[in-house]
């Protein structure tokens, strides 16, 4: 299940800010490039997949919050005081995931319920940022519409690569947090802790934050290693080229 990866570039990260946004968008890109080879079913205003229970990286909330600001649309943060309050708030971070099932340990279930609600930030079915979501909605993706199945269909090997972009972009953000988005950008739309975020010296309890870690092993079977290869050696060199 799970597979050790020891190149130097997951292992080594001291990248500023500025170079782990560039990695951040370089990943959303590949991933992009990546789906092309599947066909799935989403299309526009198709929105079954924007609950209130998607996750969010500390990274990934400072890009958003800083490109809404840039093009002066930071108002549409105030839709966060919409968010349902039962929402999905998970107790652990994917890269703690895959640190507990290499130690062999249980990994407790988490609940998470579409019925909690919609997302904030959907407008006439529409993403009021699409350009800028975080990779959880991106992820999204569906062989058949969810409105007539209830549930995404996803290929496995899909599936694997979710997780090891999941994986990814938490050891990316190492030193940062995750969790549900809406909490993760109450955070990060207060200005003190994005100039905390720059000094990475956001540090502490952040209410149901977990703390991202760095890669501890990969989740991916035997079964789809030559398949996502290039993906691995393409994530890695994103890293090694930086250090
Ligand atoms: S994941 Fe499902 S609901 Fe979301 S866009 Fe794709 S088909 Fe539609
Ligand atoms: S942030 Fe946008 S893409 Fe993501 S769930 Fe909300 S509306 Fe959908």
């Amino acid at each position: 299940m799970v597979e050790n990866f020891t190149k130097s570039g997951w292992e080594k990260f001291d990248l500023s800010l500025k170079t782990k946004i560039s990695t951040l968008v370089k990943g959303y890109n590949l991933y992009e490039q990546f789906l092309t080879d599947y066909t799935h079913a989403c299309k526009r205003y198709c929105a079954d997949c924007c609950t209130c229970n998607l996750t969010m990286t500390t990274l990934e909330a400072y890009y958003l919050v800083e490109n809404l600001i840039l093009k002066n649309k930071s108002g549409l943060l105030t839709k966060l005081n919409n968010s349902p309050h039962r929402r999905f708030q998970p107790e652990l971070t994917f890269n703690r995931i895959a640190s507990l099932c290499a130690q062999g340990k249980d990994v407790p279930e988490e609940q998470s319920d579409p019925s909690w609600g919609k997302c904030p930030f959907l407008e006439k079915l529409e993403c009021v940022y699409y350009h800028f979501r975080p990779f959880g909605c991106r992820c999204m993706v569906s062989k058949r519409c969810c409105s007539e199945t209830g549930f995404a269909e996803m290929d496995p090997v899909v599936m694997t690569v979710n997780d090891v972009f999941m994986q990814f972009i938490e050891h990316l953000d190492t030193g940062g947090y995750s969790g549900n988005f809406t909490d993760v950008l109450h955070l990060m739309s207060d200005e003190k802790n994005r100039n905390r975020y720059e000094k990475n010296s956001l540090q502490g309890q952040y209410g149901s934050l977990v703390s991202n870690i760095p890669i501890p092993v990969l989740m991916v079977p035997p079964e789809h290693r030559k398949k996502i290869e290039y993906i691995l050696s393409s994530l890695n060199s994103f890293l090694i080229d930086k250090n």
